[in-house]
């Protein structure tokens, strides 16, 4: 079954954070495996995610290590604001990608 952009950019943020720890524990000098098959995962990936989100990911990773925010009971996990419940129905589809009114994250719904 084919990823929606939503899945596909938790995965994207998930890949980014295992490089950023491969690279720290790098330069604590550890013999690190797998640098390079992260960053080939990463750029394939670049090529299914719309330019469009991966440019709010970009920004968003400017400020924040994790950009994407899980939702739990309509509150923003990054932040703790509410966020309004018509969100959540429309929050899984391809075309509906929602950021937190309040610190800008990329919202996903967990339940
Ligand atoms: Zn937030």
């Amino acid at each position: 079954m084919p990823k929606s952009q939503l899945e596909l950019l938790v995965l994207y943020q998930d890949i980014q954070l295992m490089l950023y720890d491969a690279e720290e524990q790098k330069k604590m000098g550890f013999q690190v495996e797998g640098v390079e098959d992260l960053k080939i995962a990463l750029s394939e990936m670049e090529e299914t995610i719309q330019t469009r989100y991966i440019r709010t990911y970009e920004r968003l990773k400017t400020r924040y290590t994790r950009p994407i925010a899980p939702v739990s009971k309509d509150v923003c996990l990054g932040c703790f604001a509410t966020q309004p419940t018509s969100y959540k129905a429309r929050a899984w589809s391809d075309k509906q990608i929602f950021t937190c009114e309040n610190c800008g994250r990329i919202l996903y719904w967990i339940h």
